[in-house]
């Protein structure tokens, strides 16, 4: 892909806004101590970096000089033409997103979503601005940064990761998960830089065991190479796994990239005649590519020493693409015979980008209340996904720990409603039943079937929960619907020593968590002894992090937790 100043040489419209932005914020300083202008530099050179046509290039270079200087958008119209103060203008309306608190930001975020549906160059050069103050972030104050690093977890690395960004959501990861996490950063930093050292060195001796298998058999490989879990996605891994590290097994992968599909496949069957493939572990992202467009396949495979190894397979085409998912898409050719930058739009864009813009403009439709319409859209867009497949083959994608419920309610509001069994790749399941990537669901739907309230115990979506709720309000509206809460034991297996029970619920209760029960009591079969707390929460992600705080005490050497 081009740099900025390559783009300057073939655009007359780039050079321009380059020349104007740069003048324009001349003597503006940042709280870095660099010239203003170097931040919509940085900015313009990620927009060229991906690839991105010339008039989302100028308006980057553009992109704070209304609000940060005497320019008006009128001005950045005639200068520079419609399209251009259109963009311009989309990225200054967005201002700061914020979406904690009251409703003038929620509408903030609402305004967001909808520059988004209007054209998604508003949303990258929001991304690559993003991108670049968050390399800046050190340069704030701490309660700032905490504040800017934790909004980029919740909104803008889920929002990347969506549009199929991957590289960019990994980058804006890494950037924000030590300030918006320090504690936890520094507990992962500690306890498992080692084991990130430990597998790499195990992959490299066996990468010379791969590249002649895949020689032998004719394969042509483009790279080997090794694909190291980052440090905000292992966390959550972490917190679905009780903290547990040698649950996962993906710490460091394989990353084999070849020449086309059938040599992915080519590639899948020689790993699997090195190593026993585990069973149900095969993914094929390129037969079904996951909602964002992501293509690969993978596998976790026995390797020597009865060690875990997990493997994706794809072609370059596919790799540039899960790097940069919807600006792959936006991206031109590079040419070098083409006098100048092109200007005309790539026409697989539109393909890709129609299809999400569709979902995102029809389920934005359901809310009028704006801060139900941000926790929604944070759950039903933003979440971690799945995907289920319908019997008719089509992919519904989900937020993980979805249900058939939620499956049926997105379908249609009929099919949700009169939901009374369902089928998952075609055994009879219980409708709370979690689903998962793949799964073929077929709903059982009864004429005479209502929601019932025990539903909302388990359903993910917010689409569900709101048509559960109303049918229920209607059915009887003076009968409240009283939902039962879970709490929360924690089991602690410690050293007696003195003050024990004392650090062990002051650790619970300074996480704002209250203890209903405390008891302590010695184990038979050692000198060890056993503390119960019973919390009043139903959070298990409170209770993991509070886990993890306990982990930190010496004395204490195993825990665990059930519902009660
Ligand atoms: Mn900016």
């Amino acid at each position: 892909m081009p740099t900025l100043s390559e783009v300057r040489k073939t655009s007359e419209l780039v050079d321009r806004a380059y020349k104007f932005a740069e003048k324009t914020h001349r003597g503006q300083k940042r709280q870095t101590g660099e010239s203003y202008f170097s931040h919509v530099e940085a900015t313009a050179e990620c927009l060229a970096g991906w690839g991105l046509d010339e008039t989302t290039i100028a308006a980057g270079l553009l992109h704070d000089v209304i609000e940060d200087t005497p320019v008006t958008d009128d001005d950045v119209r005639k200068i520079f033409g419609q399209e251009v103060k259109r963009l311009v203008d989309g990225v200054t309306k967005l201002g700061t997103v914020k979406y904690r608190g009251d409703k003038t930001q929620a509408d903030n975020l609402r305004k967001l979503i909808l520059a988004m549906a209007e054209d998604l160059r508003v949303i990258l050069i929001k991304l690559a601005d993003r991108l670049h103050n968050m390399e800046t972030l050190w340069a704030l104050p701490p309660d700032k940064r905490e504040r800017v690093a934790v909004e980029t977890l919740e909104i803008y690395t889920p929002l990347a990761y969506r549009l199929g960004m991957q590289g960019l959501s990994g980058q804006l990861q890494d950037l924000a998960f030590p300030y918006a996490y320090p504690d936890e950063y520094k507990w992962l930093v500690e306890n498992i830089k080692e084991r990130y050292e430990e597998r790499e060195t195990y992959l490299k001796k066996l990468k010379p065991k791969v590249e002649r298998a895949l020689e032998e058999n004719n394969i042509e490989v483009s790279s080997i190479d090794f694909r190291a879990k980052r440090y905000a996605s292992l966390y959550k891994k972490l917190l679905k796994n009780n903290m547990d590290i040698d649950k996962i097994h993906d710490l460091v992968a394989f990353r084999i990239i070849v020449k086309d599909v059938e040599s992915c496949y080519g590639t899948l069957g020689v790993i699997h005649n090195l190593w026993p493939p585990l069973p149900g572990k095969i993914k094929d992202y390129i037969a079904t590519p996951k909602p964002n467009g992501y293509r690969s396949l993978h596998t976790t495979v026995l390797g020597p020493d009865e060690k875990i190894i997990e493997f994706q397979i794809r072609t370059e085409e596919m790799h540039y693409e899960a790097e940069n998912g919807i600006a792959a898409s936006w991206a031109y050719e590079e040419s070098k015979d083409t006098k100048a930058y092109r200007k005309g739009r790539a026409a697989r864009a539109n393909v890709n980008e129609a299809a999400w813009v569709e979902q995102l403009r029809s389920w934005q439709k359901d809310f009028a209340d704006p801060n139900e319409f941000i926790d929604a859209f944070k759950i039903d867009f933003l979440t971690d996904s799945i995907f289920a497949i319908t019997p008719k083959g089509e992919v519904v994608d989900l937020p993980l720990g979805a249900t058939p419920v939620d499956f049926a309610y997105h379908i249609h509001s009929d099919i949700g409603s009169h939901c009374a069994g369902a089928k998952v790749n075609g055994k009879i399941v219980p409708l709370d039943y979690k689903l998962e990537s793949t799964d073929v669901v077929e709903i059982i739907t009864q004429k005479n079937k209502k929601p019932s309230a025990s539903w909302l115990d388990f359903v993910v979506t917010s689409n569900a929960k709101g048509h559960i709720r109303n049918a229920l309000h209607k059915d009887s509206k003076d009968n409240l619907i009283t939902t039962r809460k879970q709490m929360i034991e924690l089991k602690i297996v410690v050293e007696n020593r003195v003050g024990i029970l004392r650090d062990v619920s002051n650790i619970i209760s300074r996480s704002h968590v209250n203890i209903v029960t405390l008891t302590s009591a010695p184990r038979e079969r050692d000198s060890y002894h056993v503390i119960k707390a019973l919390c009043d929460t139903d959070n298990k992600n409170k209770i993991l992090k509070i886990m993890l705080k306990l982990k930190g005490l010496k004395a204490v050497k195993e825990i665990d937790y059930r519902f009660a």
